[in-house]
């Protein structure tokens, strides 16, 4: 079979049917609408004990945390590390939600790998491709992130680097790119997500916290992946984000997470009326 693309294996004329990945026992990219959430970074073990149970109640499927902190600042808090790993580890007991953490280094991934169910790989390391070759024998998904000065065919060159090395669970994230714009922290490439599902069979998930930086513009562009038909999203949650160490403005409340849930559901049920009928058609 000829295929055309530079990305061969993530490409839709490799695959045409959409990839599901199982990670924890959920499906990303099947008929479920994946929420993940929590906060930037895992700073105590009050702080992730009560941001899992809440976002677990209030229906998310998934634990986000960074333990591995990717900081413009030399100066700034760089992460519990291994403690961080641990903390996630309970949290998971706790509530059974999957935990998505960020790798930074191909040195660390054998460690991450052991406490993670999911490897995040973040902007700033979208073209570390020694870590990228590294994490095809991780044994584990990983969701790459899209880098903020990146393309879209640059973003499915680096999916294919994982999967050209022996994985084939990468799962794609939007999170806002850089532009004149100064109003967001980024510019949430909304059209990224139907452009993705035009030339790749991979998942895509939208990250609006990085996107809009700011915590009132999380529900809106939280419906917009919705509408727009991403596999789901990965938001920041904390129960103090005034104290955060990290990215506390774009960080939902406890009760500004459970709020948005709630008003995401008649979204959410059209949005599986969609993927019901496209799986019926296709
Ligand atoms: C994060 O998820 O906290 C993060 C650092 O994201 P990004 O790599 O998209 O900036
Ligand atoms: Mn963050």
């Amino acid at each position: 079979m000829r295929i055309s693309a530079p990305y061969k294996f993530v490409s839709k004329e490799f695959k045409k049917e959409h990839s599901a990945i199982r990670v924890n026992g959920q499906q990303v990219g099947g008929d479920d609408f994946v929420v993940m959430a929590g906060p930037c970074s895992v700073e105590s073990e009050r702080q992730i004990m009560e941001t899992a149970e809440a976002v677990a109640a209030a229906g998310a499927k998934m634990l986000r945390g960074g333990a591995f902190k990717p900081r413009t600042s030399p100066y700034d808090f760089q992460g519990l590390e291994l403690e961080g790993l641990k903390l996630l580890r309970k949290a998971k007991e706790a509530t059974g939600l999957g935990v998505i953490t960020e790798i930074m280094s191909d040195r660390d991934v054998g460690m991450v790998a052991e406490y993670a169910d999911c490897m995040q790989v973040g902007a700033r390391n979208m073209q570390n491709f020694a870590l990228l070759k590294t994490l095809g024998g991780c044994g584990r998904p990983v969701l790459l992130k899209r880098g903020m000065s990146s393309t879209i065919k640059e973003l499915l060159m680096s999916a294919e680097y994982i999967v050209a090395h022996g994985n084939p669970n990468v799962i794609l994230c939007e999170r806002g790119i850089r532009t004149f714009e100064t109003a967001t922290r980024n510019t949430c490439d909304i059209a990224a997500v139907p452009v993705l599902d035009e030339l790749t069979h991979l998942p895509v998930i939208l990250d609006p916290s990085h996107a809009a930086g700011k915590r009132s513009l999380i529900p809106a562009l939280s419906r917009a992946a919705v509408a727009v038909g991403a596999d789901g999203i990965i938001v920041e949650v904390h129960p103090c984000p005034e104290k955060a160490v990290s990215d506390g403005a774009q960080s939902l409340t406890l009760d500004g997470f459970r709020a948005m849930m709630k008003e995401l559901q008649p979204y959410i049920r059209l949005w599986k009326e969609a993927r019901v009928t496209e799986a019926a058609v296709a």
